[in-house]
């Protein structure tokens, strides 16, 4: 018997959850129950102002009606600011962070153009700023902190993707682990609190693997673990059009206003190739032949009579 799996499912409650979040949700789930793990529960809420307590509370409510049942305690980045900063200072004492006074005005006109993509890359304006200048900057503006990235590539071997591997120099450059407001930056919360939560596996969308990388050298570091990664494909519809932007429409309240707890459940998994029918069924049904590598690369779609917004009619 291998060591536990632990996992996590770990939503930023921006916005209410839509089909890409519960799809992730019900892989991550899945895929640790079905090697008798733990899969835990993290609310992304590092910028409170974005995640209102209504939100939040939604989340979890939409969460529970779906029959998810998380082990522990619930973690809110929120509370764990205490956490990050030392992981920050560590960051510090090992010379690999420095000031950044650029404004977002700045940061739009310097960004070169990148293969036409919108991939940013930070061209490095305050990498090198003598002593006295940063302190005199420092007098009339907070800054942003950045991470001093190596010239060097990073390998992600993930269990859908196959391997993927950027050179941080070139994707994303020095990037910001504490905003100007003090708020510490998503990649140096997520190692922070996957390490300290001893979690060995990250299931979540496609959208955050380029980035991997950059918390693969944060886990470098601060000498943390990197857990198994597996980064799930886009949900599009029947036309091969992507929901990212559409299905912040499609809320769960609004689905479960339509479908039944189970339709709603068999409908993603069906999606993600775990049944091979659209049929009702339940999280605890999927467990036992539940297998991640099953998962399509590919873009997922979502049938077209779950898409139909009610409300549009
Ligand atoms: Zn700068």
């Amino acid at each position: 018997m291998s060591a536990k799996v632990i996992g996590r499912f770990a939503p930023t409650p921006s916005g209410f959850l839509h089909p890409g979040n519960l799809l992730c949700a019900i892989l991550a789930y899945l895929s640790v129950r079905a090697r008798g793990g733990q899969c835990l529960l993290r609310i992304e809420d590092l910028d409170k102002a974005r995640c209102p307590r209504t939100l939040v509370t939604q989340c979890l409510s939409d969460l529970d009606f779906l029959g998810f049942r998380w082990d522990g305690p619930i973690l809110y980045q929120s509370e764990r600011t205490a956490q990050y900063e030392r992981a920050f200072r560590h960051l510090q004492d090992l010379g690999q962070v420095y000031p950044c006074f650029c404004s977002r005005a700045q940061l739009h006109v310097s960004q070169a153009p990148n293969r036409g993509d919108t991939l940013y890359i930070y061209p490095g304006t305050c990498r090198f700023l003598a002593p006295a200048e940063v302190e005199a900057r420092m007098l009339l503006k907070a800054p942003a902190y950045r991470l001093r990235v190596p010239d060097q590539s990073i390998t992600v071997t993930d269990r859908i993707q196959g391997s993927f591997t950027t050179n941080l120099a070139e994707n994303p450059g020095d990037f910001i682990v504490r905003r100007a407001d003090h708020v510490y930056a998503y990649h140096l919360a997520v190692v922070v609190d996957d390490a300290e939560s001893g979690v060995t596996e990250v299931v979540r969308g496609c959208d955050i693997l380029s980035a991997t990388p950059c918390q693969i050298f944060l886990q470098q570091l601060l000498g943390l673990p990197t857990p198994e990664y597996a980064h799930i494909p886009l949900l599009v519809d029947a036309n091969g059009t992507r929901l990212a932007k559409r299905s912040q429409a499609i809320s769960l309240s609004s689905l479960s206003r339509r479908f039944s707890r189970e339709e709603i459940i068999g409908t993603l998994a069906f999606a993600a190739g775990l049944i091979p029918e659209v049929q009702p069924c339940t999280l605890e049904a999927l467990i036992p032949h539940f297998d991640l590598t099953r998962v399509p690369r590919t873009d997922l779609r979502l049938p077209t009579r779950f898409l139909t917004d009610s409300s549009g009619s």
